[in-house]
């Protein structure tokens, strides 16, 4: 049996101005390993780097012999899952939905498409035991994290329980997710071309942020685990074989426990397999030991969710952190020769003209290589959801939601105004290019294409 796992990006449908890299889907990856593992042939196709259009797709679609699609849709795909699932219900195959909205909007998903199931939570090993299922002839009920449509009715999800720690599960198909070409913005410090590979070294997160969502977030729930030094080397060294040299941790938090973070980058160091990388963590987790350590393994840059320049703010999005905190962090890291990528937060319920300057301000004070400017949007599964569901995103990203909410224009012609602050001052511009001279001899059309892409987004109304 045959499954074809799909990335579904917005991309097929939407244009979105903002400069921004997409990420493979490694959670994915590790379903794949898990069918491969249960002998099911398995393949892969990625919408978000453009390589595959919509047109490409319908063809894939109509010639591929796979039994069963999984597509692994963004959040912001919309109403247009509904057009990706019907375009591949041919060739009476099963379709399943799994990742994104997924969890939170299964019941919308079973009613508005004809998926024939959605796979909530963790996505792991549940598309091998639908293709045993149904190879085996058996009903679907019953198999963890899928919620069916049954006659009439819509049958919720049962929680899989996994019984073995993180290191049991398999490793992601790194084969094929490095097959894509990938664009990454984020200062590395590769060798030679940029080939990047994605992996997740951790899974959830304790915090409870308002705006912080599974469907944007890499893994799900409160519960944090993570794998051992051991297994995260051999997955870097798999993607050394590979020809990777950078990679991303997609970890939604790298940093919860210091003392596993240092054990974790002392087996990187001593792996030496020459990849460089990123992560993203809490900058108030990180002091000086850590920034030290992260720079020796071949850290080159970390994102950190720093979100305002306002302790009221911060409190009220219940961040449970501290702008001095966060500041003396990315100070830290700095100090290490560790590049910093800063998300702040503007548009936030509550959030006063003071208050959103001083994140403006803390964002040129941080001094960053990379500051992105997002647009509150309450997402589905999120405390601001509940509370405030017209701040939601309507076809659009988090960059340039469709809100329809009042401030909209306001907020966009804020963030425009600062990048053009802050990334056309002369001193950043030369910082930025001598930067990366190496990025730019390797891949000229890559990282002109993404200059052009932000300066026409800062300059153009
Ligand atoms: S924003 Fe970061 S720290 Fe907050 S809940 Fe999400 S992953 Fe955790």
């Amino acid at each position: 049996m045959r499954l074809l796992f799909v990335n579904a990006h917005e991309r097929l449908f939407i244009e979105e101005s903002h400069p921004r890299h997409h990420l493979a889907p490694v959670a994915l990856g590790t379903a794949m390993g898990f069918a491969t593992e249960a002998g099911f042939d398995v393949d892969f196709v990625e919408t978000s780097t453009g390589e595959v259009k919509l047109r490409d797709l319908k063809r894939i679609f109509k010639k591929d012999s796979a039994e069963i699609v999984i597509l692994h849709p963004t959040y912001e795909l919309g109403p247009h899952i509904r057009d990706i699932v019907r375009l591949a219900l041919c060739r009476d195959r099963k379709v399943f939905v799994a990742g994104g909205p997924a969890t939170h909007r299964w019941r919308a998903i079973l009613e508005e498409t004809d998926a024939h199931g959605v796979i909530t939570g963790e996505i792991d090993d549940t598309p091998s035991d639908i293709a045993r299922a149904l190879l085996e002839g058996l009903e679907l009920d019953g198999i963890g994290n899928l919620a069916i449509r049954k006659g009439d009715s819509l049958v919720p999800a049962t929680p899989r329980i996994r019984k073995r720690g993180l290191d049991s599960l398999p490793f992601p198909r790194h084969d094929l997710l490095t097959k894509p070409k990938y664009r990454f913005y984020y200062p590395l410090k590769n060798k030679g071309r940029l080939r990047m590979g994605y992996l997740m070294t951790s899974r959830g997160c304790p915090y409870s942020c308002v705006f912080c969502s599974e469907v944007e977030r890499s893994s799900f729930g409160k519960g944090y685990e993570f794998h051992s030094p051991k297994r995260v080397t051999a997955e870097l060294k798999q993607l050394a074989e590979l020809g990777v040299t950078g990679a991303y941790f997609v970890d939604d938090l790298l940093s919860l426990q210091k003392k596993q973070l240092l054990e974790l980058c002392r087996a990187i160091e001593d792996a030496n397999t020459g990849i460089s990388w990123c992560a993203q963590l809490r900058a108030d987790d990180v002091d000086d030991e850590v920034a030290i350590a992260l720079k020796n393994a071949g850290c080159a840059s970390v994102a950190c969710g720093i979100e305002s320049g306002s302790d009221r703010m911060l409190k009220s999005m219940k961040k449970g952190s501290t702008v001095d905190g966060m500041f003396k962090g990315v100070q830290a890291l700095k100090r290490a020769g560790v590049s910093v990528i800063t998300y702040l937060i503007i548009g936030a319920p509550g959030e006063t003209e003071e208050d959103r300057n001083l994140t403006l301000r803390l964002g040129e004070q941080m001094d960053a290589d990379i500051v992105q400017i997002h647009i509150f949007a309450s997402y589905p599964g999120t405390a601001a959801n509940a509370s405030r569901p017209d701040l939601g995103i309507n076809g659009a990203t988090k960059f340039s939601p469709a809100s329809g909410r009042a401030d909209e224009a306001e907020l966009i012609r804020v963030q425009k105004a600062f990048y053009r602050r802050y990334y056309l001052r002369p001193d950043r511009l030369v910082h930025h290019a001598i930067q990366r001279i190496p990025r730019i001899l390797s891949d000229p059309q890559a990282e002109l294409g993404a200059a052009w892409r932000l300066f026409r987004h800062a300059t153009m109304p």
